[in-house]
């Protein structure tokens, strides 16, 4: 843990599988005991930063033969220099290289990196989503996009008057930045019930939707904002460019991820309609 928190060690979390992203409990990545080690076997996918990760934490199969597909899944960390493990990366449409496939050939790991029980490794994941959940709200990064916002479309101008004056902008901009206050609140909540001791629970899910709604509401207020200027990709050589709308078009692209990402939001509402109001 110390050199996770010195920045010394950094990880990835390896969960997902080509076919098995929300139906999570399908995974097929095996691990089979051998002595003092298990031999994992398997691909996972969209695995952020693994090109630079030190370790993985990796939910694998160590019994397929359970009824239940939840009850024969372990929790491994796996140094990323083993032999047998490559990445290959993915690109996304904005032409960034965040995520990436992780293959398993045969890759020994020693029995001392299982956490919590063997074939228990579900309840850790669903710990840790809880706190994944719990970051992706992302409401200081909201709020610093939000003042961008504003400061963009005071400077844009529609009929000869600054945008932000205009009062159909005006409404959409401030519905925005209600929604933010009240996720910001909710959030404390959610925060303070951790200071008392309890970890985040179903409910952090609704967290999750709206502040990845929230994200993609600014960066399309930004797009309407920036109107043309935010078609180019790239500034041209010589002309008046305004380098901070020109990356608008590749951002929005970008951000189509955050409703898929840490579960996506479909399968949050599936969570709050399941767990947290019993329906
Ligand atoms: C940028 C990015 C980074 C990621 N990073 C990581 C990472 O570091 N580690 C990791 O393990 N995973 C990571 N993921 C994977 C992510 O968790 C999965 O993409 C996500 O869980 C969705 O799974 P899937 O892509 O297989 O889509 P699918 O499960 O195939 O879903 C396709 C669509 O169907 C909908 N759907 C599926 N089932 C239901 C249902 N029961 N009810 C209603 N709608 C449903 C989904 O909402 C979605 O819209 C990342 C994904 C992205 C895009």
């Amino acid at each position: 843990l110390p050199r996770i928190y010195q920045g010394e060690d950094f990880w990835c979390q390896g969960y997902s599988e080509p076919g098995s992203g929300s139906d999570l409990a399908s995974l097929k990545t095996r691990a089979v005991r051998q002595g003092d080690h298990y031999v994992v076997t398997g691909q996972k996918i969209w695995t952020t930063q693994a090109h630079f990760a030190d370790w993985i934490f990796c939910l694998v199969r160590t019994d397929a033969s359970r009824d239940k597909r939840q009850e024969g899944i372990s929790f491994l960390l796996i140094d990323m220099r083993s032999p047998g493990i490559t990445v290959r990366p993915i690109i996304l449409m904005d032409g960034g290289h965040d995520v990436n496939e992780v293959f398993f050939d045969d890759v020994a790991v020693p029995v001392e990196n299982l956490v919590h029980e063997e074939h228990k490794g579900w309840t850790v994941a669903k710990y840790l989503l809880g706190y994944e959940r719990m970051g992706t709200g992302r409401v200081g990064q909201s709020k610093r996009e939000l003042a961008t916002l504003k400061a963009l479309a005071a400077r844009q101008l529609k009929d000869g008057q600054p945008l932000i004056e205009d009062p159909r902008f005006r409404d959409r901009l401030t519905r925005v930045e209600v929604e933010l206050m009240a996720l910001e609140i909710t959030n404390l909540r959610f925060l303070d019930q951790l200071r008392g001791g309890r970890p985040p629970g179903a409910e952090v899910s609704l967290l999750k939707i709206k502040g990845t709604e929230i994200q993609q509401a600014i960066g399309e207020l930004m797009m309407q904002a920036a109107g043309p200027f935010a078609q180019a990709f790239r500034p041209v050589d010589n002309m008046d460019f305004d380098h901070f709308t020109a990356r608008l078009a590749a951002r929005y692209c970008n951000m189509r991820k955050v409703t898929i990402y840490a579960g996506s939001n479909e399968i949050q509402r599936n969570i709050i309609a399941k767990a947290t109001l019993g329906l």
